[in-house]
């Protein structure tokens, strides 16, 4: 059963709004925050066997893609899908962007604050308001709760990022801008703290805010608006609004609609949130850690492009209410976590991962590895970016074995679904002379995907190069730990060409 098409719906599809996609329908299921049960997971297993490929993607916001399906799922499986919490009570709202937090919220033990019940509430909070329909489909919130394993630099329209001041726990209030897209940070501080317990209050504020406006602009049919280039979608964007209204405007009619002035600190001498900023790594979230709770631990299990079969969804849901508390977290990194394993159960988890030909390790290629659908799947692409990423991870990984993580992104085009935040090794692809390949990017750089290296080489060469790439990275890092984009960083292009030749 499909409904038909809100008015701002453009490609972000849900389970009520199926979408075509080159190799059959494709369906998305929110996940808030990430985390699922067991159950949950089960059913989702059961609905791609049914309908789709036997298959399941993890998505970079933490949602579960059903592809390449062959009919229309029926309104009873719809309506049970609604009944375990998998689909939206109130079907226009399903297509809305999932809400991301840190995938190790409540087990980190470096968090300021657990931000679960404060991603359910929200989650209750929007679910509840049928005028949000109106919503671009991309309005996006984030909660970091100031852990070792953060979600502040993720897009998102809306960060509130938990840090310390004078003895208590705050979230900063950070708004994405056109201004900053191309930061590897791209987010305004706002100087607003927000106390926890009123924090999802203004996030809804924050949405009524931005559709007031939204539809103030379509009632005045408003075309001033600048839309980014590589965006379909005719709905202006929150970041739009506040380009068009400037920052502290917004905030004021925030600020109106709940009746009440927000708490403002200096943005000068803000060392709790520098010190935040410099201690996170994402990659943690991979391999066999000790949870805050004593005893117990969660082990972070790299999923290979995010794409895990059915037969291995059972088993990890039977392997998370086994020996976990019954609940898997998806991350937006693509890969999932099984906590509350305790201790004494851990050898034989990871032995029953290793059995379903999963890994878990950092340094598995597949931990930072990230590719669109490519053109198996989406006309867009140039190139046929997934199975090139497996031919490359099967390549490095029998030469190479990183010392961290080093995230290598593909994409078939500029619009970049996989991953939005700028990559260590950007691959582009393109077609020249009717050829298809790719433009390589390094680093951080100006350009949004990095620094560009080289133009244009075909598929056969990017293995090779690659692993040269890596090689000069392990000898030449001058010391322990140094991530990739700062040992690049600290060449010019010249050298960098001159070293990988
Ligand atoms: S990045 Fe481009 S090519 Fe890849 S899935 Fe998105 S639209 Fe398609």
């Amino acid at each position: 059963m499909s409904l038909p098409l809100p008015s701002n719906f453009v490609s972000c599809p849900g389970l009520f709004y199926p979408t075509s996609a080159r190799d059959g329908i494709l369906s998305r299921i929110r996940i808030p925050g990430g985390i699922i049960t067991s159950q949950q997971l089960r059913a989702i297993a059961n609905l791609a066997d049914k309908f789709g490929n036997g298959s399941i993607n993890i998505t970079n916001r933490a949602n579960i893609q059903l592809r390449e399906i062959t009919r229309d799922i029926p309104a009873d499986v719809l309506a049970l899908l609604q009944e375990i919490g998998l689909a939206a009570r109130l079907p226009e709202l399903d297509h809305l962007r999932n809400i991301m937090g840190s995938p190790t919220a409540g087990i980190d033990h470096s968090e300021l604050i657990d931000t679960r019940p404060l991603m359910r509430e929200l989650e209750y909070q929007m679910m509840a308001h049928a005028d949000l329909v109106e919503l671009s489909p991309k309005f996006s919130v984030c909660f970091d709760g100031g852990g070792s394993v953060s979600v502040a630099t993720q897009a998102n329209d809306i960060a509130l990022i938990a840090v310390f001041i004078a003895g208590e726990v705050y979230f900063r209030l950070k708004l994405r801008v056109n201004a900053d897209m191309d930061a590897s940070y791209p987010f305004l501080d706002t100087g607003v703290i927000l106390k926890p317990e009123e924090s999802v209050s203004v996030v809804v504020g924050l949405a009524k805010v931005y559709l007031q406006n939204l539809l103030k602009n379509k009632s005045q049919n408003q075309s001033s608006i600048s839309l980014n280039l590589y965006r379909k979608s005719h709905q202006p964007r929150l970041r739009d609004i506040l380009d068009e209204l400037g920052v502290a405007q917004f905030i004021q009619e925030v600020e109106f609609y709940l009746n009440r002035r927000l708490r403002r600190i200096s943005l000068e001498n803000n060392q709790d949130f520098q010190n935040h900023q410099t201690h996170q790594n994402h990659y943690l979230h991979l391999d066999i850690h000790h949870q805050k709770q004593k005893g117990f631990a969660y082990i972070g299990i790299v999923t290979p492009l995010g794409k895990l079969e059915t037969k291995q969804i059972y088993e990890l849901a039977n392997i998370a209410q086994t020996h976990g508390d019954g609940t898997l977290r998806l991350t937006p990194w693509q890969n999932l976590i099984i906590s509350d394993i305790p201790i004494q159960y851990i050898q034989e988890v990871s032995s029953k991962i290793r059995h379903l030909k999963l890994d878990y390790s950092v340094n598995n290629i597949y931990s930072a590895l990230v590719a669109c659908t490519g053109n198996a799947g989406c006309a867009s692409s140039a190139t046929d970016t997934k199975s090139h990423a497996v031919l490359l991870a099967e390549y490095l990984n029998r030469r190479i074995t990183l010392p961290t993580p080093v995230n290598i992104h593909f994409t078939g085009c500029p619009k970049s679904c996989a991953q939005a935040a700028k990559g260590d090794i950007t691959l582009l692809g393109m077609i020249r002379e009717q050829e298809g390949g790719y433009q390589v990017y390094l680093g951080k750089g100006d350009n949004r995907f990095g620094r560009m290296i080289y133009d244009f080489l075909p598929f056969v060469e990017i293995p090779a190069l690659l692993e040269k790439i890596l090689l000069v990275y392990m000898a030449k890092s001058t010391y322990l730990n140094e991530s990739f984009a700062d040992f690049v960083n600290r060449y010019s292009l010249k050298q960098l060409q001159s070293m990988f030749e």
